[in-house]
């Protein structure tokens, strides 16, 4: 791109980012871990956390940020062990550690002190500058104004209801979804003010840039928030799409055809779930192929990959259109995936915090290290401010240690008869090793064969087999939401762009916490990309997907995002350069937890699954995370880490 066009975007903007490539970012991260590592206290005891420290305020690329992953992929590629130093003992002795302070390791830890007692001491190590794993909180101050973003988990959602342990632990946190849904959301104030779905239609993959105001509401998706009003003939009238497309897509949204009479339902749902979406709009409803960029991306957002490698009826499951005329009983039927199963039969409560699940992440802190975060109620956890200095203060039973990737995790004995557990981490280059009773890997499956390579190979290849699916979010700051007002639009799906999806975050009221109302303040915007490869089969869509987010410097992001929102808000009066006040860029390579997928991967009887003999107990260490349930929901992690804890306490 031009240097005017850069200049016109704003790319020389002083917003508050950390615009520094990946390579010197990991110079950066060196340098965090040096003051780190030798604050007070000497080797292993020194704070995690400098008490000026505030991760979720910092913009730049954050998710998986510089500093937190490459002693991993050293790990990984065999390199860590040939230049690491001997790790010094700590002297630490816990009852637990826990590795990784995601949903699930917060989870196990309340779990464990729950059956174990009040007094029982425990550690949690988390790689990140951060806790709360997927569940991070990206935290503006926009015109002096609190405003909060998801920076990973959306929402309390999932496609079974929550279980018993689940539903519990949010009840003791104080979450009740349905209460805070009604009392806190705010569902009226887009529509209110005319705002509207909207569509972006870009001019490298359709032709020419074009927004589309007012999706109708032809379909009957589970998520679909369209107006009801104009027809697709209507909507797509000026869509730069060629007459039969236009067609095609209108009598896909509207249908009313049986594509399968004399089947009963049962089998054409079985016919579905062999097929691809895409195969289904092509050699079924017999699409113009132009209809096919159209829809590409639509299963995004749930499964990481496009419609050319989803099943049709898991996107009937969803509320893709197309299936209207053709009499499917409702409810989940054989072969489907996890999700379109559960969203099938009817899904769990919902609820979004301003945060997203970070509140959770917050919420479970605060009952584990009621120091480090102010407050006694579900409402005052969204405006509280962490203290970071707390988490790891050496006389509290419970701590948690951020910037510190575990190495190795080691049975002191034969698993059968081991009485102690050994936990080596990484804090830059030095290596340290604390002692427990026991440990639960509430971390990523891929990791753990090189943190235990004394696991049996069938396990050590069942963990492996999950391959996580990448995702990025953007959050961005703008000085004020006029143009979105102007064009009368709420969200922007964007089929063929860099970025899927564009919305104004959510409007939410909780304690002291209020979301802009009106479209001259400042607001925070979420932007969506799932990276992957169309045409390969899922997994490998995904392993493609991370390395495309690996090597894609914040720069580009950034100018990807100016460029993407120039485009479309543009003719309501969007300035780039000086609209933009901040960007942050959520960079998940190891996203989602992996679902199987029934057109790549066999239908194994349970106990054959991967993430069920990869999750099996290795003398006193025991295994969480969602992976472990082989799906990637707030539930499931919950799930994950009681059964992990029982294993343990059983022992
Ligand atoms: C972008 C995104 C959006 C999502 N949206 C939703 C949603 O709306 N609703 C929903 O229910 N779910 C959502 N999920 C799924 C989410 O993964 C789960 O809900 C849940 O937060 C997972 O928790 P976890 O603890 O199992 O894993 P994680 O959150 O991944 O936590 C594991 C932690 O372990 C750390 N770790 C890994 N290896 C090591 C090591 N060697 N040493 C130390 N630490 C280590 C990781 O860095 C991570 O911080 C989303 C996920 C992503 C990526």
């Amino acid at each position: 791109m031009s240097e005017n066009y850069d200049r016109y975007l704003g790319m020389d903007r002083p917003i508050t980012r950390r615009d520094f490539l990946n390579g010197a970012a990991v110079v950066i991260g060196g340098a965090l871990f040096a003051r780190t590592t030798l604050g007070e206290g000497g080797p292993g005891i020194a704070p995690s956390n400098q008490a000026n420290d505030y991760p979720p305020a910092l913009t730049g690329l954050r998710g998986s940020h510089p500093g937190s992953f490459e002693t991993a992929h050293s790990l990984r590629d065999g390199t860590f062990w040939k230049t690491a130093s001997a790790p010094a003992d700590t002297k630490e002795v816990y009852d637990l550690v826990v590795v990784g302070a995601g949903i699930s390791g917060l989870s196990a830890a309340h779990f464990f002190r729950e059956r174990v007692g009040k007094s029982s001491r425990i550690l949690l190590l988390e790689n990140h500058d951060d806790f709360g794993g997927h569940a991070k909180r990206n935290e503006f101050h926009l015109g002096g104004k609190l405003q909060l973003c998801n920076g990973g988990t959306l929402l309390i959602d999932s496609p079974t209801p929550y279980s018993p342990q689940a539903d519990g632990l949010l009840k003791k946190l104080g979450i009740d979804p349905p209460k805070l849904e009604e009392t806190t959301a705010d569902r009226r104030l887009y529509p209110a003010l005319g705002l509207k779905p909207a569509l972006f239609l870009d001019r490298e993959t359709f032709g020419s840039d074009k927004l589309l105001v007012g999706v109708p509401g032809g379909g009957r998706g589970r998520r679909r928030e369209e107006e009801q009003g104009k027809t697709w003939k209507e909507f797509l009238a000026d869509a730069p799409l060629t007459g039969a497309v236009r067609g095609d897509i209108a009598r896909i949204e509207e249908s009313q055809t049986d594509y399968m009479p004399g089947l009963s339902s049962a089998e054409k749902k079985a016919r579905l779930s062999k097929m691809t979406y895409r195969d289904f709009l092509l050699n079924v409803a017999k699409a113009n192929p132009g209809v096919i960029p159209f829809y590409q991306t639509r299963t995004h957002g749930e499964w990481g990959v496009g419609i050319d490698a989803e099943p049709a009826l898991d996107c009937w499951a969803i509320g893709l259109p197309g299936f209207q005329g053709m009499h499917l009983e409702p409810g989940a039927a054989p072969n489907m995936s996890y999700s379109a199963a559960g969203y099938a039969n009817g899904g769990s409560y919902r609820y979004h915090f301003p945060d997203g699940n970070a509140s959770i992440a917050r919420l479970l802190v605060r009952d584990l290290i009621p120091a480090a975060i102010p407050g006694l109620s579900v409402e005052d956890i969204v405006s509280a401010r962490a203290d970071y200095s707390k988490l790891d203060e050496p006389d509290s039973l419970i701590r948690l240690r951020l910037n510190s990737t575990v190495v190795a995790a080691r049975n002191l004995d034969k698993p059968t008869e081991a009485q102690e557990v050994e936990v080596t981490y990484a804090r830059g280059k030095d290596l340290f090793k604390v002692h427990a009773k026991s440990c639960v890997l509430a971390c990523w499956n891929m990791m753990i064969p090189f943190l235990c390579p004394e696991l049996p190979e069938k396990q050590k290849e069942a963990l492996h087999y999950l391959v996580k699916v990448p995702l990025v979010y953007a959050s961005v700051g703008l000085r004020n939401w006029t143009a979105f007002q102007r064009l009368g639009i709420q969200s922007v799906r964007a089929p063929g762009s860099y970025w899927d999806a564009v919305s104004l975050n959510a409007a939410i009221h909780i304690g002291d916490y209020h979301s802009p109302k009106s479209p001259d303040e400042p607001i925070l915007l979420h932007l969506s990309r799932t990276p992957c490869r169309p045409g390969l089969p899922a997994r490998e869509q995904h392993k493609a997907g991370r390395t495309e987010l690996l090597v894609t410097s914040f720069e580009d992001f950034e100018r990807k995002t100016r460029d993407q929102l120039a485009r479309i808000l543009g003719p309501g009066g969007f300035e780039p350069a000086e609209d933009i006040q901040a960007i942050t860029i959520n960079r998940w390579p190891h996203g989602y937890g992996y679902e199987y997928n029934p057109l790549f991967d066999p239908n194994w009887p349970e106990a054959e699954r991967p993430n069920v003999i990869g999750r099996r107990k290795f003398g006193r260490i025991s295994i969480a995370n969602t992976d472990s349930g082989a799906t990637a929901y707030t539930d499931v992690a919950i799930d994950q880490a009681y059964r992990a804890v029982q294993e343990l306490v059983a022992i």
